[in-house]
């Protein structure tokens, strides 16, 4: 089985994103995308919402992306659709449609989603003989054709402003007279002559011979018979991302993945990014953003979870995977305080990055250093054993940053592993002795 430390499937404006910063990163990573890299963008004629590009083309765009992050050493392998994902210890098993099985610490989910279905008679039967999804893939065989877009949302729009490139004539059916998409995306489509609205109006069927012929649209009860050729549809979008897992990942009603603000799911190590994840805007803009922060969070995570690997070697490896994605990570300047000696206690702290430094007062008053903590090390393990307040004020000596445990999950960690436990107490029992002898 191939082992790399981070898996990143999926190869749309996320994945490209998170693969670049993972490969500027130097992580043994893989990206694994189920047919060409680009992901829905490709699907899309004009990107004009994408900062630094007035205006560029889908797949200018996601060329752009891939070579970007080849530039940087990515390793993308195309055609490697993902059956499942499963934990096993402290990785993650990544099992391609051809069986072959990767492993990693941590899998970023970026898989996006595919077209709702509007679910009427002869939508199944003409897909690819005038019902399309997708009107850069599409259009261009209906050149001079009378043709309908279903929705009204952006992609809807956006879409139907391509067709009209097409089309003789271009239908806008619309279940509502109000459309969701765009100020701009509308004001561009409803003003051209060859385009008409037909609204409040409900997709019954799709029908015609051999090909597509006609569309039935029931307005006012009445039901009506449309003649056009071609059918893009542009209802919505059905997540796919949570359909990769064996075991139960949090997801939302219309199933899209949830994350937290670090882009964490339900599972230890899994991440999830861009259309996959229930957010408020499937944006390119915030797609790569969301990916940033994964990737990211899944090179500390990875780190924090060596770390407690080799502080603790005797814990069981799915409970060190658990803790280190709990674990909360804190950032300190040189200086800033810890823990202050005296009160309550209520986590438990493990270095990453930096050093810091451990004070007792002295009986003249003055602070005296009692110890220093570099990666690896942890501290306030005390006051969560026995309850008593700090023993020492710790501060952070350089830039630091630390993992933070709290109480329960601090408290999982000793109670799977005897041998963490007695460490974990036999270093307490050291310090107090030492800090009684200060
Ligand atoms: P969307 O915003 O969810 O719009 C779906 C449209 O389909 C809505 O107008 C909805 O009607 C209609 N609809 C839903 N179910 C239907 C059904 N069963 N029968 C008939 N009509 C139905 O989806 P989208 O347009 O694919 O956009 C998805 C996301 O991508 C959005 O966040 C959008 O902003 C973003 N996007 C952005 C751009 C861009 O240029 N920035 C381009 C494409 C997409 P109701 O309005 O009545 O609910």
């Amino acid at each position: 089985m191939t082992e790399y430390e981070l898996i990143i499937i999926g190869g749309g404006p996320a994945g490209l994103t998170a693969g670049l910063y993972a490969a500027r990163a130097n992580m043994k990573a893989v990206l694994l995308e189920q047919k060409d890299v680009g992901g829905e963008i490709l699907n899309t004629d004009l990107i004009e919402d994408y900062p630094g590009f007035a205006s560029i083309t889908g797949a200018d765009l996601s060329q752009k992306m891939a070579d970007h992050a080849l530039k940087f050493g990515l390793k993308i392998e195309t055609y490697k659709p993902v059956k499942e994902i499963r934990s096993e210890g402290d990785r993650k098993i990544v099992v391609l449609e051809d069986g072959t099985e990767l492993s990693a610490y941590a899998v970023i989910v970026t898989v996006g989603g595919e077209p709702t279905k509007l679910g009427v008679p002869g939508e199944q039967q003409f897909h690819g003989r005038g019902v399309s999804y997708c009107a850069v893939c599409d259009g261009a065989f209906f050149k001079g054709a009378d043709l309908a877009v279903i929705g009204g949302g952006d992609s809807a729009f956006q879409e139907g402003l391509f067709l009209t490139r097409f089309a003789k004539k271009l239908y806008v059916v619309h279940r509502r007279n109000e459309f969701r998409a765009q100020a701009i995306l509308q004001d561009r489509l409803l003003h051209m002559e060859k385009v008409e609205a037909i609204t409040p109006a409900v997709v019954k069927e799709i029908g015609g011979n051999g090909d597509v012929k006609w569309i039935e649209v029931e307005r006012d009860g009445k039901t009506e018979r449309v003649d056009v050729e071609g059918v893009f549809v542009f209802i919505g979008f059905r997540p796919v991302g949570r359909h990769l897992f064996k075991e139960h990942v949090e997801h939302d009603k219309n199933g899209y993945l949830i994350t937290d603000q670090y882009m964490r799911t339900s599972i230890p190590g899994v991440y999830a990014a861009g259309d996959t994840r229930a957010q408020l805007a499937k944006q390119i803009t915030t797609a790569v953003g969301d990916a940033t922060t994964a990737v990211l969070h899944a090179e500390r995570y990875i780190e924090e979870l060596k770390d407690i690997e080799r502080a603790f070697p005797e814990e069981p490896k799915e409970i060190a995977a658990e803790t280190a994605s709990r674990a909360d990570l804190v950032v300190f300047a040189p200086g800033d305080l810890i823990i202050r000696e005296g009160e309550a206690g209520d986590k438990f702290y493990m270095v990453i990055r930096g050093e810091a430094e451990a004070t007792q007062r002295g009986p003249d008053g003055a602070q005296v250093v009692v110890g220093r903590f570099g990666p690896g090390d942890y501290f306030g393990e005390i006051g969560l054993l026995s309850d008593a307040p700090r023993i020492a004020t710790v501060r952070a000596r350089t830039p630091l940053e630390v993992m933070a445990l709290d109480r329960e999950t601090f408290g999982r960690l000793m109670a799977n592993s005897q041998a963490t436990e007695a460490e974990v107490r036999r270093v307490a029992a050291a310090r107090t002795r030492e800090a009684s002898s200060h």
